[in-house]
């Protein structure tokens, strides 16, 4: 009895891990396809061999972040849910920070004190102004529930919304609408490969 007990324990932590392994890249193609089923295909993700692609996507053991993007080149995931997924193909496609647009502060108030206190000085890079290069963002709201706002499960105690919800899982109305604007006629293929993940 003992010792079915014990086979059973290991045969299902083995498939425990396997399982967590199928579902990380569910999460990241379930992610990716967001973007083009919500732009009727404008832009599209292709899962290329290794070499062949133009970003790459490590898998990463560093807990201090969910989720990087360098250079719009590599992304590196240490939670492969789907909203950093769909965040930091984001990033890919050109969209910036919501709350590192210049206007910002008309939106929402930042406590540098507790930034500093939480991320240090390095935490501050990703609460400076930024102009985003591809879409002209004076023409589109104030977004909170972009996908691309850092949100309360991040950074609830820094950034104050005045109890507006900030950000979902998924890309909003208007994260879409400027990946519309940005591809309407250069309708955009990305090709990638995945590093560390069990395909
Ligand atoms: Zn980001």
């Amino acid at each position: 009895m003992k010792k079915i007990l014990i086979i059973v324990i290991f045969a299902s932590f083995f498939y425990g891990c396997i399982n967590d392994q199928q579902n990380e890249v569910e999460n990241i193609l379930i992610g990716m396809y967001q973007w083009e089923s919500r732009t009727n295909g404008l832009v599209k993700f292709i899962l290329v061999p290794i070499g062949q692609e133009e970003i790459s996507i490590f898998k990463s053991s560093i807990k201090k972040y969910d989720g990087l993007t360098l250079t719009n080149k590599w992304i590196m995931l240490s939670d492969t849910s789907v909203r950093t997924v769909v965040h930091e193909t984001g990033h890919v496609l050109g969209l910036q920070h919501e709350h590192q647009r210049p206007d910002r502060d008309l939106f929402i108030k930042i406590d540098y004190d507790k930034l500093l206190d939480k991320y240090g000085l390095a935490g501050l890079y990703s609460f400076l102004y930024i102009i985003p290069e591809l879409y002209d963002y004076q023409k589109y709201n104030y977004d909170y529930s972009s996908v691309m706002h850092y949100n309360s499960k991040n950074v609830g105690d820094v950034i104050d919304s005045n109890g507006i919800p900030l950000s979902g899982d998924t890309p909003s109305e208007i994260d879409i609408q400027k990946i519309k604007d940005i591809y309407a006629d250069n309708p955009r293929v990305i090709t990638y490969a995945l590093y560390g993940f069990n395909l």
